[in-house]
């Protein structure tokens, strides 16, 4: 791998290896600029991971996070990755796309906020992305025939067959799920080669297989090989301008050691909850007031039911089944909508939900977890509405790089209540239509989206279409925090398409 020195003024510093650096990042090394990548966590090699859940916490972000309002977050592994690689070492591979109907929300409903790009656009850099990572998946797919999917879909695991059991009885359609997960072995350019799935059941806390697509499998060595530098364990804490207010120097800490490195151009790409965070410890970026505003968490309620047969639900790839039919079900009493998926889960990570999302404790919750094999599960991934309420917030306690902790506030607003009541009658149905003697509801929100709004106007938000700051010119933001409304579809696919386009902005506005 090629270095840099702190002194050398590198063309880019991005801060973050997740699903939002890495693509720019390469294509940024691609494009012949010098470009550095700080990244808080370490590297990782396949060999390390492991599906023991106690010991896979080291892909998770555990740093406290204050988690407040009516609905707190869970944090932790239900939260954001740590490592390079960022969020994709540890995610359920589950890769929808973006629909045309979420990105233009408010004028379609009034509710909401339209995104300020062309959807068409966006759509494309999704399609690159899929040939980039390697994504499976039914062709033709149901919701969307003119697409195609590169590799056959992973075999279904017990609860995806209940599912679609169940769904099929009362008319609901549903399809293998599209999985940035290979079915067989892929030459990856500046990589080497990843194998086919496994059918292990242990995506979120790694594969040991190179089969699902991360960053550090794809994207990061791509970049290593253009001339890119990934500086591990480096983690960024200030920011330096210079006299006309741009940025000049990153300052970040390594191996004990505090360290500043000269650049022409800087992009955040921390996260939800990382990159708001940082701008509002260094005070930069927020003429708006919008940094850490309008926090966005998908509803992602489940629903298990209880079946005479084993389902085994630990086992296979965890989310390969879909339904896109409560997109926008015709009956709503609410805004947008929801896409479901089943579920597979590892014994701690179904435990915990069971104890958080369902109040259970003591007897009922060890009879329950010993029981888990018996029960099959479907969640959604539903539409969160922007909201003034739901905020990041810094408090005084400092972490341990002596940043101000955050406090993030989340309270579910009535269009997201209706669509989780809607969402929750719709999956009790299709458990008991596929037979469960018994369900049981799981309340749950997932990801950390929004934060850091793009917005064609510079007093509605933090960055603009392109993803640049309103207040700096060399300060760009490319990860979940720019989305200005959640959308139904999981968003690692679409932060993923969104970096290559604010890459190809960057490019293009460097003359
Ligand atoms: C359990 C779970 C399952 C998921 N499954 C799916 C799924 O199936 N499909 C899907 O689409 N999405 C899924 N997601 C969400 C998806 O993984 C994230 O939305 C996405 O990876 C976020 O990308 P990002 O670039 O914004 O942040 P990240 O990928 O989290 O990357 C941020 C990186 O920045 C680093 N960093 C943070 N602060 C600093 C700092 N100050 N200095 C240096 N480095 C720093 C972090 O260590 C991290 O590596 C899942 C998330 C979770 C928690
Ligand atoms: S189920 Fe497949 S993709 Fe997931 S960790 Fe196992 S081998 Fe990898």
């Amino acid at each position: 791998m090629r270095t840099y020195s702190d002194d050398e003024i590198v063309d880019v510093v991005v801060v973050g290896t997740g699903a939002g650096g890495a693509p720019l990042l390469a294509e940024m090394a691609r494009r012949g600029l010098s470009a550095v990548a700080l990244e808080a966590g370490r590297n990782f090699e396949l060999d390390d991971f492991t599906p023991d859940e106690t010991e896979a916490v080291r892909i998770n972000w555990m740093s406290e996070r204050l988690s407040g309002g009516d609905d707190p977050t869970a944090f932790g592994p239900n939260n954001s990755g740590i490592g390079v690689g960022g969020s994709t070492l540890h995610w359920g591979a589950f890769a929808p796309r973006p629909d045309r109907r979420d990105l233009r929300l408010r004028t379609e409903t009034g509710e909401g906020r339209d995104w300020p790009l062309d959807p068409e656009e966006l759509l494309r850099y999704v399609a690159r992305v899929e040939s980039d990572i390697g994504v499976s998946g039914p062709v033709p797919y149901p919701w969307d025939p003119d697409r195609a999917y590169a590799y056959k879909a992973p075999g279904r695991n017990g609860s995806a067959d209940i599912v679609a059991r169940g769904a099929t009885a009362l008319g609901i359609r549903t399809a293998d799920a599209p999985a940035a997960v290979l079915t067989r072995a892929r030459l990856q350019p500046a990589y080497g080669e990843r194998g086919a799935c496994q059918s292990c059941g242990a995506c979120h806390q790694g594969c040991r297989f190179g089969a699902k697509a991360t960053t550090a499998t794809t994207y990061l060595p791509a970049a290593v090989s253009y001339g890119a530098e990934i500086r591990a364990q480096s983690m960024v804490h200030g920011i330096e301008l210079d006299a006309r207010g741009r940025v000049a120097a990153v300052l970040y800490r390594r191996d004990g050691v505090e360290r500043r490195q000269l650049c022409r151009t800087l992009v955040l790409a921390a996260g939800g909850i990382e990159t708001p965070r940082l701008l509002l410890h260094t005070g930069l970026a927020n003429s708006s007031g919008q940094v850490g505003r309008n926090f966005l968490a998908h509803g992602a309620t489940q629903v298990w039911g209880r079946f005479d047969e084993s389902v085994r639900g630990h086992r296979g790839y965890p989310s390969s089944l879909i339904s896109e039919d409560m997109l926008r079900p015709a009956d709503a009493d609410f805004a947008g909508g929801y896409l479901m998926q089943s579920l597979g889960v590892m014994p701690l990570t179904y435990a915990t939900t069971l104890a958080r999302g369902g109040g259970l404790w003591g007897r009922e919750l060890v009879e329950r977890t010993l029981d888990a094999r018996m029960y099959a599960g479907i969640g959604i991934n539903g539409d969160c509405l922007p909201s003034e309420a739901n905020r990041l917030e810094l408090v005084d306690e400092l972490d341990e790089w002596g940043i101000p902790r955050a406090r993030i506030d989340f309270t579910a607003g009535p269009n997201e209540k209706a669509l989780d009541t809607h969402a929750t009658r719709t999956m009790e149905d299709i458990m008991r239509a596929a037979g469960a003697s018994d369900t049981i509801v799981l309340a749950r929100t997932a990801h950390t989206v929004g934060t850091c709004r793009m917005s064609a106007d510079p007093a509605d938000g933090v960055v603009d279409a392109d993803g640049r700051s309103h207040d700096i010119p060399n300060l760009w933001i490319s990860d979940n925090s720019v989305f200005p409304s959640a959308l139904a579809a999981n968003p690692a696919p679409t932060i993923m398409a969104m970096s290559l386009r604010t890459a190809d902005r960057m490019l293009v506005s460097a003359g």
